[in-house]
């Protein structure tokens, strides 16, 4: 009998997988499996600027030698396919159209470069520092927001990098499966985030959750470093009218120094393990 827990495994392929991947990727198949739910597979390849098709197969590669298996996915089809973001855009479209028309977004001429430069000077204020990231990030300024109702009428995203307008001094709270209760302030953990790029590509925030909603995925499951990202995808439920799943944050894998592992660390991919010999079971020693 087949539960009704449908998981996934969601990689972005912007640089090869690494062990702290190795072990959130593991916590989600062995949760879908456990429940005798169903394990859908999505290559996060949405910014085709910075992603790799040889990533992509490289991910799928590391994972099945770790010993997990999905029942949809990229390279098995399934009923929700394709499961490719970068063949999803019109769905993600679909819903920047119904976020605008709600007046959810706003279209902004402010750069991601000028943000940066405003919060190196000081004008832009950082988010607290939050210890699962080790991260703050820079709040939009508020005196950037334009009047409500500016972009409502607009047909497409166009030359814009649209924001979603978050709730200022709103507690977003969610009970997460590992940390148990979760609580952002919306303006002072983060600030207006993007949902659509000026160069035409859909923010994480937005294709995760369109993706999400669509293949009917009850239980996140992702690294630690996402927490705060969750509070963010909350309020683009609310705006859909969707149910949000429930989430399940894993803790970060840190190397000897304490930092945590990132694509850049080539030296804990899984494939040089897997080149080196090591078989899947020496990595759960
Ligand atoms: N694609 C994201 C990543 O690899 C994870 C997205 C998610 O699980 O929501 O960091």
């Amino acid at each position: 009998m087949v539960g009704d827990y449908i998981g996934r495994l969601a990689p972005t392929p912007t640089g090869r997988l690494h062990l702290g991947h190795a072990r959130t990727f593991h916590t989600a198949w062995k949760r879908a499996r456990e429940a005798n739910g169903v394990l859908i597979y999505r290559d996060e390849d949405i910014d085709t600027l910075r992603c790799k098709a040889e990533f992509s197969q490289g991910a799928m590669k590391d994972l099945r030698w770790l010993g997990l298996n999905w029942d949809a996915g990229p390279d098995i089809g399934g009923p929700n396919a394709p499961y490719q973001q970068s063949q999803r855009t019109e769905r993600y479209l679909d819903a920047w159209h119904r976020l605008k028309n709600g007046g959810w977004i706003y279209p902004s001429t402010h750069s991601r470069k000028q943000l940066r430069e405003a919060t190196e000077s000081g004008f832009a204020r950082q988010s607290p520092i939050n210890e699962d990231e080790q991260d703050s990030e820079a709040i939009f300024p508020e005196s950037w927001r334009p009047e409500k109702g500016i972009g409502q009428d607009a047909t497409e995203p166009g030359d814009f990098n649209w924001r979603f307008r978050v709730p200022d001094g709103e507690v977003i709270t969610f009970e997460d499966g590992y940390f148990a209760t979760q609580s952002f302030t919306a303006g002072e953990d983060f600030g207006d985030f993007l949902v659509w790029r000026r160069d035409g590509v859909p923010a994480y925030e937005l294709a995760v959750v369109v993706d999400d909603i669509a293949m009917g995925i009850t239980e996140v499951v992702r690294g630690a470093d996402l927490l705060r990202s969750t509070a963010r995808q909350l309020l683009i439920y609310r705006a859909l009218s969707a149910k949000p799943p429930a989430f399940y944050h894993c803790p970060l894998v840190r190397d000897e120094s304490g930092q945590r592992l990132a694509k850049r660390s080539e030296s804990l991919s899984l494939q040089a393990l897997r080149e080196s010999g090591k078989t899947a079971s020496d990595l759960q020693a």
